[in-house]
């Protein structure tokens, strides 16, 4: 019997599993897929919001700044990669320079600090390869960029070293309220029990709440569409560089992830199949034509891949997070963006509706908060070599210059590892250039030594769709 099961190890149910491992308590989080962040939080900006956009009072707002704040911290713990890079948000007609001052009302409103309407000159200054046709721009000191599967991860990695149970593969399709606990059935045949339930699945959180005859929500997937650029187009700019927003969202932005590439997108799309994360050439096109308003000078010759994720969009204004009308079953619906700045701050919520809900917290002395990096900082790029028998010094991916030592290392921390994919978003071995072409064979060959399994066994992603990649291949990326 579990004391809280949480359903989703995305970065909302990981954060909230981290944060109940500070206490006395059994716990579990169950994942559909065969790895951590597979879902929305595996595909998205990666931007640490300011927190300016969202209306005073609400959820959304409260727990961006709250998340925001949290980050530097967190980092520091855990080792996933943030940078304080700030943003920009750019008016290119005078009209829209009204829209600027709403946004920094609001910000001020939110208790957002570092917040500035700068001329264009001043933006030029700070960002020389912009549109020069700016009128003016909304700074915020406090944005920042993260590398988001890996905040998932290394939560998911620091909660199993708190002796969280983190159960893959395990889909959750039933769940029956045997009143004094609830018997969650998987697909695989089991079933778990717990006290307490906390409803993180992210997109799918209004098929978990209908389990138990929820039927008031209904979550529609939002599309949105990105293009990876190499990073020798990175000095195009420091900060994350939006326009202003439009009622769909934020629109295209234009930034440097936090690993150093170029990232544009994404669209907004209302669709209908919660699984399509294709790509398409006619949306990519007004990606690069829209990105080109705001940095003119991208050379998309130089594009890596295309991807993108579905936003969790709910028939309700607000996220819902809260007890829901059964008791001790605590639903989370519609986490969409903010979602994965407010993440942490998601996390202190549930714990205080948990509480509210009669879950006793008595505090775990042994709970652990570091967490070690996988990815050792290259301050020479020639230190190692594909000839090399030291595993430190032994380059696997040439691109990224991952070595064999992070490989393994990223194989033992005890998220049973499967696919090529999980490795790369661990290392970023096949990140680069040549996109996994060099070093694929290597690291398949190095995990089938490693985890005593046949390179077959092996696949490309964690949620493998061959329909997919077909689709994604048509496409020519370097001539949009
Ligand atoms: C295009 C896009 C851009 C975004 N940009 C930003 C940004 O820049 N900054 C920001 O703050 N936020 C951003 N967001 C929002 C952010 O990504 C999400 O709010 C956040 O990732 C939500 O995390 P989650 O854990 O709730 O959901 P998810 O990551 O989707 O996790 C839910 C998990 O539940 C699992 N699951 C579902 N059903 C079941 C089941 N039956 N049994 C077991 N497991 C199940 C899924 O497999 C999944 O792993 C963006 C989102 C998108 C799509």
């Amino acid at each position: 019997m579990y004391d809280v099961c949480v359903i989703g190890a995305g970065v909302v149910g990981l954060n909230i599993a981290r944060e109940l491992a500070k206490y006395k308590l059994k716990l579990c989080v169950l994942e559909k897929e065969d790895d951590v962040s597979c879902g929305c939080s595996k595909a998205n900006s990666g931007i640490v919001h300011g927190g300016y956009s969202d209306e005073p009072g609400i959820l959304k707002a409260k727990l961006c700044i709250r998340g925001n704040r949290m980050y530097e911290k967190l980092n520091k713990e855990l080792h996933f990669g943030y940078r304080r890079t700030g943003s920009l948000v750019l008016a290119f007609e005078n009209e829209e320079i009204s829209k600027l001052q709403q946004l920094y009302d609001r910000g001020i409103a939110n208790g957002v600090e570092g917040l500035e309407i700068l001329s264009s000159e001043e933006v030029l200054q700070k960002e020389p390869y912009v549109s020069k046709n700016i009128k003016a721009a909304l700074y915020c000191e406090n944005a920042g960029v993260t590398s988001p599967y890996e905040f998932a991860i290394a939560l998911a990695e620091n909660a199993i070293n708190n002796g969280v149970d983190i159960k893959l593969q395990s889909e959750v399709v039933g769940i029956n309220n045997a009143n004094s606990y609830f018997e969650i059935s998987l697909s695989n045949g089991k079933i778990i029990t717990a006290r307490y339930v906390v409803n993180a699945a992210g997109i799918y959180s209004d098929k978990i709440a209908n389990m138990l005859e929820i039927t008031e929500y209904t979550i529609m997937p939002r599309r949105g569409q990105y293009l990876l650029l190499d990073k020798e187009e990175n000095y195009l700019t420091q900060s994350v560089i939006f326009q202003v927003p439009t009622p769909l969202g934020k629109g295209i932005l234009v930034t440097t992830t936090y690993h150093g590439n170029l990232m544009i997108g994404p669209n907004a799309e209302e669709i209908e199949d919660k699984e399509d994360i294709g790509t398409d050439e006619k949306t990519l096109k007004y990606i690069v034509e829209t990105a080109r308003k705001s940095v003119p000078d991208f050379n998309i010759k130089k594009v890596l891949k295309s991807f993108a994720g579905n936003r969790p969009v709910a028939n309700v204004t607000d996220w819902v997070i809260g007890e829901s009308s059964v008791k001790r079953f605590i639903n989370l619906i519609g986490i969409d963006s903010p979602g994965l700045t407010a993440s942490p701050a998601i996390a202190l919520e549930v714990k205080e509706v948990l509480q509210q809900a009669g879950l006793i917290l008595e505090h775990n002395s042994q709970f652990i908060s570091e967490r070690k990096p996988i990815i050792k900082p290259k301050i020479d790029p020639f230190q190692g070599s594909i000839e090399s028998t030291n595993p430190e010094k032994h380059i696997i991916c040439r691109c990224e210059q991952v070595t064999e030592a992070e490989i393994v290392d990223c194989l033992q921390r005890g998220i049973p590892i499967r696919s090529l994919d999980a490795v790369s978003r661990r290392t970023r071995a096949g990140h680069g250039k040549c996109q996994g072409v060099f070093c694929g064979p290597r690291v398949k060959k190095l995990m089938a030594e490693q985890l005593h399994i046949s390179i077959e066994d092996i696949k490309s992603k964690s949620n493998d769709s061959s329909l997919l990649a077909q689709r994604v291949k048509r496409i020519d990326l370097r001539n949009l």
